[in-house]
């Protein structure tokens, strides 16, 4: 019989699972009944038992103030000693920053097999996992006999756990440091609005290079450009994405948006992200780009071209209208409201 072992981890706060841990979770509990596999949670950096109210699995956890950040060392020691105090024969991670860097040593020591980026699962002839390859153009569905097998879960494929009963008793697992050699003194990072890239936001809000190109007057406008689109990021709370050209701008000495780098860059050469809604705003649509909203389930477009690439089927509905005067007037109601 299988056994299968969530591994979760806290967030900034320190006090609370992840999302993404919740939707591993989640995938856990789905699973393990398909498989009639046992059920283990490990929890790293948290006593959040309360969040896995009415869970029917063993909940083990590591304790000790070494646990509370992210530190290749003392994560993996704390995963090695999980997977073996659950004996697990499958084990599922969420594929964060955190796991995603200690998962394959952690395999390696218990002689298992990780798979990284899974997107989705299925129980075929046992355990089948689904990921993409060569930048989103191959789906691939792998099996495994290797055991102990690792899955890192993408984060936003599925459903987060809601807690619905008592907290389940906790089991503390004794784990064996190596000497630490690296100290957390403290964590730097942007403030929460200073962050363009929000994997949570409901909506991706895409910048292309018209809003630096020179405009009915003649001019270019890059500072109302700026602030146009950082007021909707703010009043929206979305994501920001950009088109190819608008980034490679700052290379080629013309205008450019200083909060725009490549990491914001979607397509078939940038990121693929996963948002309920997007909107694209003075972009062109070509194919290159289009491919990385491929999980955006509700696309719109502003763009003077009436035969711009969104308006060949790529956008659910096209505004040609100049996006200037419209982000204007959406962030104006969007402030009202809040
Ligand atoms: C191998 C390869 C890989 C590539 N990978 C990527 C990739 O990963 N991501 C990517 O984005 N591109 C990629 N490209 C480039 C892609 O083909 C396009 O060149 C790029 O996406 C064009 O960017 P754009 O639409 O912002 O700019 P443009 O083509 O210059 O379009 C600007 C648009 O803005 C509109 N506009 C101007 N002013 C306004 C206004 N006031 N209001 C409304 N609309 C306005 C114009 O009508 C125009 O449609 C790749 C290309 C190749 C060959």
């Amino acid at each position: 019989m299988e056994k299968l072992l969530v591994l979760t981890h806290v967030d900034e706060s320190g006090e609370a699972l992840t999302r993404a841990s919740l939707e591993a979770v989640a995938a856990g509990v789905e699973f393990s009944a398909a498989l009639g596999a046992t059920l283990a949670i490990g929890m790293i950096g948290a006593q959040a038992a309360a969040q896995l109210g009415g869970i029917n699995a063993r909940v083990l956890t590591v304790a000790g103030p070494e646990f509370s950040s992210a530190r290749y060392a003392s994560d993996a020691a704390a995963c090695e000693a999980l997977v073996r105090a659950a004996e697990a024969t499958l084990v599922f991670a969420p594929a964060s920053s955190r796991f995603a860097r200690v998962m394959p040593g952690v395999a390696h020591r218990l002689g298992g097999f990780v798979e990284t980026h899974i997107t989705a699962l299925a129980k075929g002839e046992g355990l089948e996992a689904t990921r993409w390859y060569y930048r989103q153009r191959v789906e691939a569905v792998v099996k495994r006999e290797t055991r102990p097998w690792f899955l890192l879960l993408e984060p936003g494929t599925r459903a987060a756990f809601v807690a619905d009963g008592a907290a389940p008793q906790v089991e503390t697992v004794a784990v064996t440091l190596p000497a630490l050699r690296t100290k957390v003194s403290g964590v730097r990072a942007p403030k929460q609005d200073e962050q363009t890239i929000r994997p949570d936001a409901k909506i991706l809000f895409v910048a292309g290079a018209g809003w630096t190109k020179k405009q009915a007057d003649g001019q270019v406008h890059p500072t109302e450009a700026e602030q146009l689109i950082l007021g909707f990021l703010k009043a929206a709370d979305a994501s920001l994405g950009s088109s190819k050209s608008l980034v490679d701008q700052s290379g080629e000495n013309q205008p450019v948006l200083k909060f725009m780098t490549h990491m914001n860059q979607i397509g078939q050469t940038g990121a693929t992200p996963r948002h309920p809604k997007g909107l694209s705003t003075c972009c062109h649509g070509e194919e290159p780009h289009v491919v990385g909203w491929r999980f955006i389930n509700e696309r719109r477009a502003i763009s003077l071209d009436p035969n711009c690439g969104w308006a060949r089927g790529k956008a659910d509905v096209l505004y040609v209208a100049d996006a200037f005067q419209v982000v204007a007037k959406v962030n104006a109601l969007l402030m009202e409201k809040k």
